[in-house]
């Protein structure tokens, strides 16, 4: 009887913090509120500077709505690595809440402050540039009618080898806004893509084969011809036969840019 009162205590404790947690994590109403919108507020600020800078439009009409959570689908270990995601399909941003603590030290709206703020908090300009990259070329695979690109269930069709090469493509698009405002914007990923399947990048170092190599194959592309370059690569393929991701990626960058450039 005692071992069960133990377990009881136990199981009241546990419980207690679980609901603690959410609600550190996850604080509704009015604060939450609060910072949706100034996240919201942040995004529009952004997605200004990215369109100026790049020549590029995100659809009239468009309106950023920013929830504040962890995805179910990302693995428990892996939530801290978890920043942002941009889902096309209800067109809405998800952050990881450690960024309230960013947004708590923006304490005004006027654009020298924002700005200065944006300096200091690094990583949260790049999260939301990189997320804006995946919406914009949402918005662009509209105008141009591949929004198919995007389509999840194209994916799920998709051998494992297209799957990377399309994550590949995605990831250095997103990249490329990421860092178009960035101090240093040269791609250093050449050396970061993996000659076979047996090259262990593929399986420690994923994350930089994918964004890093990503950047390095779309860079010339979209620097040299802008949305143009952008629907090249969203109607184009990238294929990894053998995981031979080097060869793969520098004969598809090569081609792009003779067909792109009419020569
Ligand atoms: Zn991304």
């Amino acid at each position: 009887m005692k071992k069960f009162l133990w377990l009881l205590l136990i199981a009241v404790i546990l419980w207690a913090s679980i609901i603690a947690g959410c609600i550190l994590l996850f604080p509704r109403s009015a604060e939450a509120d609060e910072y949706n919108a100034k996240m919201e507020r942040l995004i529009n600020i952004r997605r200004q500077a990215l369109e100026s800078t790049s020549q590029m439009k995100f659809l009239a009409g468009w309106e950023p709505m920013v929830v504040f959570g962890i995805p179910s689908d990302i693995h428990p270990a892996r939530t801290y690595d978890f920043r942002g995601r941009y889902d096309p399909a209800v067109r809405a941003f998800t952050f990881h809440p450690r960024y309230y603590a960013a947004l708590n030290r923006l304490t005004s709206d006027d654009p020298a402050a924002v700005e200065s703020f944006f300096t200091r908090e690094g990583d949260l300009r790049s999260v939301i540039d990189h997320e804006l990259g995946h919406a914009l070329v949402h918005d662009i695979a509209l105008r141009a009618g591949q929004a198919r690109w995007f389509n999840s269930l194209t994916i799920k069709t998709m051998t494992a080898d297209e799957r990377i090469g399309l994550t590949m493509l995605a990831e250095g698009i997103s990249a490329y806004f990421e860092r178009l405002t960035s101090a240093d914007r040269q791609p250093h990923g050449y050396g970061n893509l993996p000659g076979s399947w047996s090259d262990t990048d593929w399986q420690f170092n994923t994350a930089r084969v994918i964004n890093e190599g990503g950047y390095w194959i779309v860079f010339p592309i979209i620097e040299r011809f802008g949305e143009q370059g952008i629907v090249y690569l969203l109607s184009h393929q990238l294929r990894l036969p053998d995981g031979r991701a080097d060869d793969a990626g520098l004969k598809y960058q090569r081609l792009a840019l003779i067909i792109l450039g009419g020569e």
